[in-house]
This record gives structure tokens, sequence and C-alpha cells, in this order.
């Protein structure tokens, strides 16, 4: 018998893998969790049946949402992570000696403990004596600081369930209210190309458009994830991400990576046509 994940990406479109074993199935107060093991991806993570990771092309999304502004402000000491359980943001983070402190805040202990048991290569990260760790809705987290955190980095599920809150306007107040007055934040920023989660994107950046005078948008191919194309929101007080990344300082850091690099850093805003007019009428 042969045992298939499928994924609806939209009500007519269907992503499948072909799974080896479902390592486990759990439901927490917030989502269900389950774990698989496929010949393709290897393991893989997924949240209310929407794929999360895999250990064949995780590294691409946590490469790129970590070393895009790790480039753009080297100084970068205090760091929050927001969602993020798997940990992988947080491995990418940990290979910067020059960072301090990382908070990492997930609303939901047991994906962390999920992934600790079940997926090393990206749990990794988070024994980490800089780590620590927060179980509560980032949301509210995020409140109560100011001025604290020189990059926060938005690592969420997708703006339904418990990621919601996490899209809203009031969370990107609070998040440039805890950043420094030259704090980045980057945020996952859903694919430009199906129409419910560009719908989404195109919402997502009109809010933090309000509260930024930075604001861009990258991209990157995460074959896993719906169509394939991945956004990510780039919003700062005042580094911009095209001009001031310094790439030779960058490159001198010698970080050995399999996706991000300083040249496909200019390349990844580098935007298509129908993304650019999207986003310029939002
Ligand atoms: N790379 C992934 C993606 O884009 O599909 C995100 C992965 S990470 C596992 C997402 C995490 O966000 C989950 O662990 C989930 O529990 C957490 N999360 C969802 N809503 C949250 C909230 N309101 N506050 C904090 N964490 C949240």
């Amino acid at each position: 018998m042969e045992l298939w994940y499928t994924e609806e990406h939209t009500p007519s479109v269907r992503f499948s893998i072909k799974v080896k074993e479902q390592i486990l199935s759990a439901q927490s107060p917030f989502q269900r969790i389950d774990v698989f093991d496929s010949e393709e991806f290897g393991r893989f993570l997924t949240l209310d049946g929407l794929m999360m990771l895999t250990e064949k092309d995780e590294f691409i999304y946590h490469e790129m949402i970590t070393h895009v502004p790790m480039a753009t402000n080297p100084g970068v000491k205090n760091v929050l992570v927001i969602g993020g359980g798997d940990g992988g943001t947080v491995r990418e983070l940990t290979r910067y000696g020059s960072i301090k402190r990382i908070d990492m805040v997930d609303i939901d202990e047991m994906v962390v403990d999920v992934c600790r048991k079940h997926l090393p290569f990206t749990s990794g990260g988070l024994g980490d004596p800089r780590v620590s760790l927060y179980f509560e809705d980032g949301l509210r987290y995020v409140r109560r600081f100011e001025g604290e955190y020189d990059l926060i980095i938005v690592d969420s599920t997708d703006p339904f369930g418990p990621g919601e809150g996490l899209f809203t306007r009031e969370f990107y107040g609070n998040c440039h209210k805890a950043l420094t007055d030259d704090g980045i934040l980057v945020n996952q920023h859903e694919n430009p190309y199906y129409e419910s989660y560009a719908g989404a994107m195109l919402r997502a950046h009109e809010r933090i458009e309000e509260f930024f005078p930075v604001c861009r948008v990258y991209q990157a191919h995460i074959p896993t994830y719906p169509s394939g194309h991945w956004l990510f929101g780039f919003a700062s007080k005042k580094y911009d991400p095209i001009d001031d990344p310094d790439g030779a300082a960058w490159d001198a850091l010698g970080l050995d990576t399999r996706y991000y690099n300083t040249d496909l850093h200019d390349g990844a805003f580098k935007l298509p046509n129908y993304v650019k007019r999207a986003l310029a009428g939002a």
C-alpha cells in the first residue's frame, strides 16, 4: 500500500509527497502537528495540514529569512524570533558570534518538543546559551517592549488559526515600538502567485508600510511551499537592504551557506513585473 501526504494549495490544486512513514500525529491546544518521513524530502513537519518545512529544502527558507537582514546590519546584537518553533531560524542566527541574545517566542510548546525529538537538523541550535525560549502568543509578547531588539524575525504560520494575529496592524505597530532606532523587521510574506495567499501578502505589506520608512520585498524558490515562489518582507527604520549591505564584509565572516550569497542578496529584491504591480497597488 502506498501512503501519500496531500496538501490543497488551492481548491483545485493539490501537492503530494510519497510518505515512507508517519512518525507522529498529535493535537496541541493550538493546532494539529504531524511529522512524516519521505524518500524525496526526508523528514517533514506539517501544522494543521500545511507544510512548515522539509529536511531537504528548509535551508532555503531559514537562510533567506536570517542572512538577508544580518548582511544588511552586521551590528545586530539582540534578536527576537516570533514563531519559528522548529528552530531553523535560531540555528542560522547562532552562527553569528556577534549576536549576544536570541529570544524566541512560540505560542505552542508542543511544536518545539516535537522538533527537538524528531527534527534535530533544525532544532539543534535551540540549546545555544544565548537562546531563551518563551511560550506565549507573539502578539501579546511583543506589546511589552520598547527599543529592545535590533532585529525581529516573524517566522510564523499562515494568517489563519494561531498565526492570524501576527499579520495585524496592531502587531506591526508593536514590533516597530519594540525595535531600536535602527531596527529591522523581517517576516515570511506568503506567495504572490495564488490569489488567496497573494491577498494575505498584500494586506501584510500595506500594514507594514504604515509604520516603516524602508519597506521592501524579496523572494526565494522553495519547492515545497505553495507555487514554489515565496516572498519575505523587509521593513526597517534605517537600513536599506539594497544600498547598505557590505558584501565583502559578510563574505569575510566565512559562513558556509547553501543558498544565500551576496550576489543573490541583490537579485532576491528584483521582483517579477506581476509582483511589482501588485505591490505598487497595495
Ligand atoms: N517556515 C514556516 C512556514 O512559513 O511555513 C514557519 C514554521 S514555524 C514551525 C511556525 C511557528 O509559528 C509554529 O511553531 C507555530 O506554533 C508558531 N505560531 C503560530 N502562531 C503564533 C503566534 N500567534 N505567536 C507565536 N508563535 C506562533
